[in-house]
């Protein structure tokens, strides 16, 4: 899928057949078998990636996923998309991910320390902050972020708190980057509802998932102005045609799965009842794939923001588009985290920190300017805004190959 995209941006840009190569392989792929022991003192070996798509326009940069179904074509594929995502943003980064085939459930809090710090062990050779810098993912958090900055950190004899983003706040993590991507969602949210003259407050809105995505997101176009009338986890949905206390609903079941539907005054609905029910504007927020051909002639939102990566299937892409709705792609939608991951990074290297108002005020500054930059080239091209983002990205990397040369 990542390079079928790219293909067909390739051939909108007319690039080169050799640079196309460049673009479609990955610069590096490590692949680790390493062993853990197990409180029980058993051992077990995993097996873990860490990919670099490219660096023409800077160090690469991309998360860590712990999960049991990742593999190395996967990873590969989430790091080609990293490259476009900070291109579009124009952040001086190329795209990497990293990938450890686990299930953390059944890992012990320590044994979940030891994993992390013998993987970050293994993919030491890669990592940096000139070079790679990982971050949270599926399966990871902050406190995964701060044992991989103290272990590269006792590696190195001091402390190296650019390695690594997503890091907890006393640690030189940044304000405001929890709520970035949620945030960095609504900003697209208002972009888009202007260009389709919808009056955001009285649009009806639905969010899947109520994780830290979907959480913030449903909690900040409610203040934005919007009535949030579904939502939902793992488990299931609400919904209410009046409007749900989403204040309320985030302090009290924000990221614990099944909460929501203790919430009594709505109408509780299954996960895929959700995605169909009344809407102006969808926010699907959880995981991939989760609006197909065999859902999307059902969907009734006329706008859709992609807090998640890939949830809407290219099949699905062409059914709605078909019926004129409007899709702010993933690259663009959800690039608020990397954003401010970037400031977070600035911040470390300079060891000077920014208050909260100040990264806010950034971020939205540079996703209205993407936005922009987007539908401008929506426009030139007569695309879809997936294309049209794609294109941006792409030519930005082919522009900076180009200029960089190859060497020798
Ligand atoms: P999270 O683990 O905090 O939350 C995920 C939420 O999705 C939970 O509420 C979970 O219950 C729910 N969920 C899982 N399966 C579901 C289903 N079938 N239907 C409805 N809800 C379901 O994760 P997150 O950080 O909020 O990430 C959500 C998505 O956003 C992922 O696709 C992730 O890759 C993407 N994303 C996250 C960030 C970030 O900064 N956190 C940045 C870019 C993209």
């Amino acid at each position: 899928m990542a390079r079928e995209q790219l293909a067909v941006a390739a051939n909108l840009l007319d690039l080169d057949k050799g640079l196309h190569d460049v673009l479609s392989k990955p610069m590096r792929q490590l692949v680790v078998n390493f062993p853990v022991v197990l409180d029980s003192g058993e051992v077990q070996v995993f097996e873990g990636y860490r990919v670099q798509h490219n660096a023409a326009r800077g160090p690469t940069k991309g998360g860590i996923r712990f999960h049991p179904d990742v593999d190395l074509d996967e990873t590969t594929a989430l790091a080609m998309w990293m490259t476009w995502k900070c291109a579009v943003a124009n952040i001086p980064y190329g795209g990497a991910k990293g990938s450890v085939k686990v299930d953390i459930k059944q890992l012990s809090k320590r044994e979940l320390e030891k994993l992390t710090r013998r993987f970050v062990t293994e993919i030491g050779t890669m990592i940096g902050e000139r070079s790679d810098i990982p971050a949270p993912d599926i399966g990871t958090n902050a406190q995964v972020m701060a044992w991989i900055m103290d272990t590269i950190s006792m590696q190195k004899g001091y402390t190296v708190p650019g390695v690594v983003t997503g890091k907890p706040i006393e640690l030189g993590g940044s304000e405001g980057r929890t709520e970035a991507t949620g945030r960095g969602v609504v900003v697209m949210v208002e972009e888009a509802a202007r260009v389709l003259n919808m009056d955001l407050g009285k649009c009806r809105v639905i969010v899947q998932g109520f994780g830290n995505v979907g959480s913030t997101a449903a909690k900040l176009v409610d203040e934005a102005g919007a009535i949030v009338v579904g939502i939902s986890d793992a488990v299931g949905g609400i919904y209410n045609e009046k409007g749900l206390p989403v204040h309320d609903l985030f302090n009290r079941y924000s990221g614990r799965d099944g909460g929501i539907r203790e919430y009594q005054d709505a109408q509780k609905v299954s996960n895929s009842e959700l995605l169909e029910m009344p809407c102006d504007i969808l926010i699907p927020a959880a995981i991939a794939a989760q609006i197909t051909k065999e859902n999307a002639h059902k969907i009734k939102a006329k706008l859709i923001v992609e807090g998640a990566n890939g949830p809407c299937t290219p099949e699905a892409d062409h059914i709605l588009s078909d019926k004129g709705v409007l899709i702010v792609p993933d690259i663009l939608a959800n690039s608020g985290g990397v954003i401010v991951s970037y400031f977070e990074w600035v911040q470390d290297l300079q060891n000077f920190f920014w208050e909260e108002n100040e990264v806010n005020q950034k971020l939205t500054r540079i996703m209205r300017h993407s936005f922009a930059a987007v539908e401008t080239s929506m426009k030139s091209h007569k695309t879809d805004m997936r294309t049209a983002a794609l294109i941006i990205g792409v030519k930005r990397v082919a522009d900076a190959t180009i200029r960089r040369g190859i060497f020798p």
